[in-house]
């Protein structure tokens, strides 16, 4: 039987090949005549090369990701370092350091003070152990304040960056969702992993290829707007489009935005390829050939400040980190208006399950309640978990 899979994000791109693997014959719409949704790559006129529309961190903890690479054939197609390490800048020290992670389970590069952040003891890790314990309603910055050191200089970046929400309004049990899977696990499920040549060539091409061969039907450029309620169909589409078509659903109706930079400049990628940044406006950047990409989360607080402002300062901080030219070279600023929704208990609480009250309509997208933040691995696990739920309810 066909199965309409609507939105070709990597969420419905995940729940298609789930389907296909499984034997049935998907039928992909794609209002857009790209795919790929919020991880896309595209050529940029002013730059004269292509980019991603943000950079895209994994970490190898990322296991539902790393199984739809593998089902697609891209694996090969992520890169990083091979080791558990995460290069910073300290823009209020100018200090340069390394977190340099184990790879077992038992963290015993706290002991180090080579390998931990710098000004920290073992009582700031001690402390971040609340979180393992923190409710529903906890919020980040209060409940990580006794990590001092530790929460200034990695767990407040950590946070903003992988929840995109600041860490006073940010939930902790959704942070703690996100350790349980790469920190709490030891180095081996916290190396750092990117997109080698873009987020297309990894996340999106090789899946429409995988997904052709198969004889799936990919309508690119065909909006959906309205469902059948007869015809199995998986939704996997942003959430405010969800709402227009499943009449009385609740979703997330908050968001965050993300501002990426691409600045046309070489530099050595040194040994990670990317950098975190702590103490001013700049938090990731990435070395790519020809471009230095800078993401900054949670970005509605700079609302107020226009993109050249943004540009100006960000580069002064990389012209300060890097000791590069201070004239800002040819540069393209992406924000991203609402690119994830934003992770308070209040939001998350709006978050709905896979199944609907009809059996024939499954829910995708990161934005759904999986327990993890609104990220690629949440996505995909949440197509993954729309295509099972789908297929056992057509078995029924
Ligand atoms: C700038 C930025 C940086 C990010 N950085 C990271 C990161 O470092 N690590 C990480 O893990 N995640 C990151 N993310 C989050 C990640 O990109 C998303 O979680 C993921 O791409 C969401 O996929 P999705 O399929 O749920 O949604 P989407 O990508 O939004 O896909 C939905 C698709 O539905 C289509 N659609 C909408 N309406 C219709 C309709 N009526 N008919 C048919 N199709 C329709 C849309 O065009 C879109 O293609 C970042 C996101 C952004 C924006």
């Amino acid at each position: 039987m066909s199965v309409h899979v609507i939105g070709a994000g990597l969420a419905g791109l995940a729940a298609a090949c789930q389907l296909t693997e499984s034997g049935h014959h998907v039928v992909l719409f794609e209002a857009s005549k790209t795919a790929g949704g919020r991880a896309r790559s595209h050529f940029d006129n002013v730059l004269g090369c292509r980019i991603d529309n943000g950079n895209h961190l994994l970490l190898s903890g990322n296991i539902s990701t790393l199984s739809y690479l593998h089902r697609v054939g891209a694996k090969r197609s992520l890169t990083g370092p091979a080791e558990p390490v995460f290069p910073f800048c300290d823009l209020r020290t100018g200090e340069n350091w390394t977190l340099r992670l184990n790879h077992t389970g038992f963290p015993w590069w706290i002991f180090s003070p080579k390998r931990r952040v710098p000004g920290t003891g073992l009582r700031h890790y001690v402390a971040m152990l609340k979180l393992k314990k923190a409710k529903s309603t906890d919020l980040v910055a209060p409940l990580l304040a006794g990590a001092g050191p530790l929460y200034s200089g990695l767990l407040e970046l950590l946070a903003v960056s992988s929840l995109n929400t600041t860490p006073d309004i940010a939930s902790a049990a959704l942070l703690r969702s996100v350790f349980a899977e790469t920190l709490d696990r030891g180095g081996y499920a916290t190396i750092p992993r990117y997109a080698r040549v873009g987020l297309s060539e990894t996340f999106i091409d090789p899946a429409l290829e995988w997904l052709r061969e198969r004889g799936a039907d990919i309508r690119l450029g065909e909006r959906v707007t309205e469902i059948n309620p007869a015809q199995a169909t998986i939704l996997a589409v942003p959430p405010w489009i969800a709402s227009e078509l499943v009449p009385d659903l609740m979703v997330p109706n908050e968001f965050e935005s993300i501002y990426n930079l691409h600045f046309k400049y070489s530099l050595d990628p040194g040994e990670a390829g990317f950098w975190g940044f702590l103490g001013g406006m700049t938090e990731w950047v990435f070395a790519h050939k020809d471009v230095l990409s800078v993401t900054i989360s949670a970005a509605n607080r700079y609302a107020g400040m226009s993109p050249a402002d943004i540009a100006a300062k960000v580069w002064s901080e990389l012209a300060t980190a890097f000791s590069l030219p201070p004239e800002i070279p040819v540069h393209r600023v992406v924000w991203e208006k609402r690119a994830t929704i934003i992770a308070t208990p209040a939001q998350l609480a709006r978050r709905p399950k896979t199944r609907t009250h009809n059996p024939n309509l499954m829910l995708a997208g990161d934005w759904t309640d999986t327990g993890l933040p609104a990220t690629i691995e949440g996505a995909i696990r949440s197509g993954n978990s729309a295509a099972l739920a789908l297929m056992s309810s057509l078995e029924d």
